[in-house]
């Protein structure tokens, strides 16, 4: 009972459980989309740091080891070459090698007593110089101080490690022991280092080898690399643009007084990851709205299909329901008339009249499929002729005056004030959509207190209006626009036991629009519903033909058992 009754529901509410379905998990996982671009919007601005942050270690690796390489190249001197008299030899020495960054280097070798003996050579051209600036005379000679001392200590050094003395900072010196086999110092080679070429060589060089490796994909742009030194004075930078206010900063080896300073141009790496946070929230939002928008629509239309299949297998209940009844009254009535039952002239008269409106409804329905059998298949033609409405509103009531009396109603008819203009109409489609609408009064007020159906004439507007009025069960709001759906019928409230087809009015619809006009509904729920029937007067017509094409067919497929041929 409770399986059968979630399944009614599933089946009922298909839109809303589908949409339940989808929605709650796409939320979810929205949700967790956003918690996780939270965690990366928060690790990508330390990582933009971090990423800063290394790059600087590696301009600063990058001076290391240039240096490093040049001190291993030009400053080992063997011990033979500065003993005594050899002195002069060690200009051999420096006159084989390249050095790049230097701008003076320079070689002492010391007596037993500590005495010492230095000569300072151009690295360009490796040529003996005389004399040397004061500055650079006393950056050597402190360089060679300690050296001197741990001569005269005898002091034994176990490598030939490279030493630095920057206390001139315009002469800074890198230096190294020369060690004689005994591992004692005999003497010391250095290299006054060129500031200039760092500032205006190396450093620009390194850094321009280095951006693009450490960002790639053109992000190097975003990177400003500067120098400033001791005093705050910008002595390099990659790119005159001003750029962000963040900065990271280091200081250099062995120009420990300069700092070297990176800053992004463009963004700062929060503002990148603030930017690129939003840039995948909005995409996020934007496809799970339209995966919304694409499984609604799914959904509707698969209901909708679902919808117009079950109308479908009603219609074939409903039709077959509905031929029956007016079928078993006739036979019953032409029985009674053969067996001679029925004696009175009154009762044969009223037998016959039940014959006759029994017959009239069965041919009502028939006609009602067929046409739609035409227009389904676009053969539906209309014969126009100019016609005189008046006449064929009284035809028409007078037809079902029977029909209605038999079911205790009474028709009040409204004419018009004044004599209507003429149309151009196709009689028969015309009377057959009044029929249906009168059909429909009488069948949704069954039950009404008052059994009177109300029909108005007139002309306003350049436009005749037919309409209908009953007193009957009426039709809600959110009803109306869909019972001119071909098959729909309204399953719900007082109208449940009625039986129909649920073409009549998609017919009247059609029959309508075929003639340019409209039809309309004004109901409310329990105090009945007028529709009316909007046609335009002859001299809006203009020169319409006589026969107009097939028509289209209504909206929907055909249900396959209704392929009428005839
Ligand atoms: P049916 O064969 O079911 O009458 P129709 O197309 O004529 O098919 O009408 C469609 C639905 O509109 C009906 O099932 C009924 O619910 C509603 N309807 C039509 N006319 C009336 C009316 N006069 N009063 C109340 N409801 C109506």
């Amino acid at each position: 009972m409770t399986m059968k009754k979630l399944r009614t529901f599933l089946k009922n509410h298909m839109l809303l459980v589908g949409l339940v379905a989808v929605v709650v998990p796409l939320l979810s996982i929205l949700g967790l989309q956003y918690w996780s671009l939270l965690k990366l919007e928060k690790t990508s601005i330390v990582a933009g740091t971090v990423g800063m942050k290394n790059y600087l270690g590696d301009v600063s690796k990058e001076i290391k080891i240039f240096y490093k390489t040049s001190a291993d190249q030009v400053l080992n001197v063997p011990a033979y070459s500065i003993q005594g008299e050899n002195l002069h030899k060690a200009k051999y020495h420096f006159s084989k090698c390249t050095v790049e960054g230097a701008k003076r280097l320079f070689i002492a070798s010391f007596g037993p007593d500590g005495e010492s003996q230095m000569l300072f050579f151009d690295p360009n051209g490796m040529k003996k110089m005389a004399e040397v600036p004061e500055g650079e005379a006393h950056a050597a000679q402190r360089a060679v101080a300690p050296m001197r001392i741990m001569v005269k200590d005898g002091t034994t050094v176990k490598s030939q490690m490279a030493y630095y003395e920057d206390r001139d900072p315009e002469n800074r010196v890198i230096f190294k022991p020369i060690l004689d086999e005994w591992s004692k110092v005999v003497g010391t080679t250095g290299m006054i280092l060129d500031t200039d070429y760092f500032k205006g060589q190396l450093l620009p060089r390194i850094v321009r080898e280095t951006l693009p490796k450490f960002f790639p994909d053109g992000q190097d742009e975003n990177v400003i690399v500067s120098l400033f030194d001791a005093k705050e004075n910008l002595v390099y930078t990659s790119q005159k643009a001003g750029g962000q206010d963040d900065k990271i900063a280091t200081g250099m080896p062995y120009f420990y007084d300069y700092s070297l300073v990176v800053r992004s141009r463009h963004m700062t790496p929060e503002q990148w990851a603030h930017w690129n946070f939003n840039f995948s929230l909005t995409l996020s939002l934007l496809m799970t709205g339209v995966l919304i928008g694409g499984i609604i629509l799914a959904l509707r239309t698969a209901s909708r299909e679902m919808r117009l299949s079950q109308m479908k297998q009603d219609f074939v209940s409903n039709v077959s329901h509905e031929l029956r009844t007016p079928l078993s009254s006739i036979r019953v009535f032409g029985e009674f008339m053969k067996l001679g039952r029925v004696r009175e002239p009154e009762k044969i008269t009223e037998y016959g009249e039940h014959i006759e409106t029994e017959s009239r409804r069965l041919t009502q329905l028939i006609n009602n499929i067929l046409d739609f059998s035409k227009i389904e298949s676009g053969r539906k033609t209309y014969h126009f002729e100019r016609v005189c409405v008046e006449e064929l509103i009284a035809e028409t009531l007078k037809c079902c005056e029977v029909r209605l009396r038999q079911s205790d109603f009474r028709i009040v008819f409204e004419g018009p004030t004044e004599a209507l203009s003429p149309a151009v109409l196709d009689r028969d489609a015309v009377a057959q959509a009044l029929m249906n609408l009168l059909d429909n009064s009488v069948k949704y007020s069954e039950h009404a207190e008052s059994k009177e159906v109300i029909v108005r004439l007139g002309e306003r507007d350049g436009r005749i209006r037919i309409s209908v009025t009953d007193h009957g069960v009426g039709i809600a709001r959110e009803e109306q626009k869909k019972i001119f759906e071909k098959f729909y019928r309204v399953s719900t409230g007082l109208v449940h036991d009625v039986k129909g087809s649920g073409l009549g009015l998609a017919l009247v619809k059609h029959i309508v629009e075929a003639h340019r006009g409209a039809v309309t509904v004004e109901s409310e729920p329990g105090r009945g519903s007028t529709f009316t029937i909007l046609l335009p007067a002859a001299e809006n017509l203009g020169d319409r033909t006589e026969t107009q094409k097939p028509t289209p067919p209504l909206r929907g497929d055909a249900p396959p058992d209704l392929a009428f041929k005839h």
